[in-house]
């Protein structure tokens, strides 16, 4: 079968090695979880525990205060020591700080569903906004949400992104290899809750083990096909996804939805399956913490809260110098200038390198190669946006479609004169979108 991918794009060296081939090993429990109400996005949460309260393993923390907001739960048994502003990464935030007893008592309102067969589609989208699923890929977009398309949308299929495309991440690989039936399950709730005959699921062909036992896991339901996608960086983004699967192009300024599409990413699905199966919330998730400046890379399921730094420990903490420290990974991750933050549900992976990779090159004056252009999975052209950027002339850059940008840093990867494209095109889009907000 011919590979399927999507037009423009880039090849990073893909730096899985360090951690494909190690199986997911639990956490040691944390003694405090530091929860955030922000783990989305959308409207934050409201906490909804106090000082002194006792809390369980599975229960609701903190409640989603709109349609496009999550509810937080608590990961641990035990007593909540604080609510207050802490750090989390990208600045403060308010977060339940609980300390755990060690017991990891359950919640009593963690009790299983049963089975999709017996659930109405109703009832499933019920159990996954209950249960504060959110896209675990990386962007943290309320599940519930890209579930209730407005009705002119007529949705007709859904597809689970298992490309894992970001160099160096492995989580989801390693998913899809340990917990194939948990990601079928997910995509099987999701065609139901769609109603939709269609689902896909992509895998980028250098993962040729978690194919397989996708495709076996998947081989009962004729409504599903598992597609090998060409290895390419951003295969994994939604609208270049739905490309190669469907040959159908999401219009300029449009949603998946406009392509008749809905795209969740694997973990998510398997989040979806344990919610279902067992009523437990999104509390955990598998994260790999990797790079040239950690002993020990590890794939590991760690509950949400725990401290950054303590995960780093139980890798055997930093080797060498560390020039930067990423959350997720390094082409779309965030860099963070602590590690003294906790982990949330988007926590994908924990990249660390040294100070030599860190160093930020002199950018040099744009050669006008048209680089930049020619790889842009959103047909953009990056130095003429990045350039108006720089000027603050955001009028401009808007005429050139920045707000098709999807960040993917493909332009700066290849730029030969390390411009800073992406920094200056992210610049312009946050511009563009204050001032819409303003003219409203
Ligand atoms: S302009 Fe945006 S979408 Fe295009 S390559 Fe650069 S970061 Fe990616
Ligand atoms: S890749 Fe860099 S040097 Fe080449 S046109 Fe784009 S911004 Fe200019």
């Amino acid at each position: 079968m011919s590979l399927l991918s999507f037009k423009g794009g880039i090849h990073p060296p893909h730096e899985k090695k360090y951690t494909e081939k190690k199986a997911v090993v639990k956490a040691v429990d944390p003694k405090v979880v530091t929860i955030s109400m922000r783990q989305h996005i959308g409207a934050p949460c409201n906490p909804i525990v106090k000082k002194g309260d006792y809390v369980k393993v599975g229960q609701m923390v903190g409640e989603a205060t709109s349609f496009v907001s999550s509810p937080v739960h608590s990961s641990v048994s035990g007593t909540v020591k604080e609510v207050t502003n802490k750090n989390v990464l990208g600045g403060k935030a308010m977060c339940v700080v609980i300390e755990s007893d060690g017991e990891n008592l359950i919640h009593e309102t963690v009790v299983s569903n049963g089975d999709i067969s017996g659930l109405s589609s109703k009832e499933i989208l019920e159990i996954i906004k209950n249960a504060g699923i959110v896209g675990m890929g990386g962007a943290g977009f309320p599940t519930h949400v890209k579930l209730s398309p407005p009705p002119e949308k007529k949705i007709d299929v859904v597809i689970l992104n298992g490309a894992e495309c970001e160099p160096y991440l492995t989580a989801d690989h390693r998913l899809m290899l340990e917990t194939p039936a948990e990601v079928v399950y997910g995509l099987r709730a999701l065609i139901k809750v769609l109603n939709v005959q269609k689902g896909y699921i992509g895998i980028e062909n250098n993962k040729p083990d978690a194919f397989k036992s996708i495709s076996e896991a998947a081989k009962e339901y004729p409504e599903i096909e598992v597609v090998e996608l060409y290895t390419k960086y951003p295969q994994g983004a939604e609208k270049q996804l739905i490309y190669a699967c469907t040959k159908r192009e999401v219009p300029s300024a449009g949603l998946p939805m406009d392509a008749g599409a809905v795209v969740s990413n694997v973990a998510t699905s398997a989040a979806i399956a344990n919610a279902i199966k067992t009523g437990m919330p999104l509390v955990e998730r598998i994260c790999t913490i990797t790079g040239s400046s950690v002993v020990e890379p590890k794939n590991m399921l760690i509950k949400v809260g725990t401290n950054i730094k303590e995960i780093i420990d139980q890798c055997g903490g930093y080797k060498g110098k560390v020039g930067k420290l990423i959350m997720g990974g390094p082409m779309m991750g965030l860099a963070s200038n602590t590690d003294n933050i906790p982990s949330t549900k988007t926590t994908s992976g924990i990249l660390i390198f040294n100070e030599d990779e860190a160093k930020i090159p002199e950018a040099e004056n744009c050669l006008k190669c048209g680089k930049c252009v020619s790889i842009c999975p959103s047909f953009l052209e990056p130095l003429y946006i990045s350039a108006y950027a720089l000027k603050n002339d955001f009028e401009k850059a808007e005429k050139y479609n920045a707000l098709d940008c999807i960040e993917c840093g493909s332009c700066s990867f290849v730029c030969p004169s390390k411009r800073p494209l992406l920094h200056s095109i992210r610049v312009a889009k946050k511009e563009i979108i204050a001032k819409r907000r303003k003219s409203k």
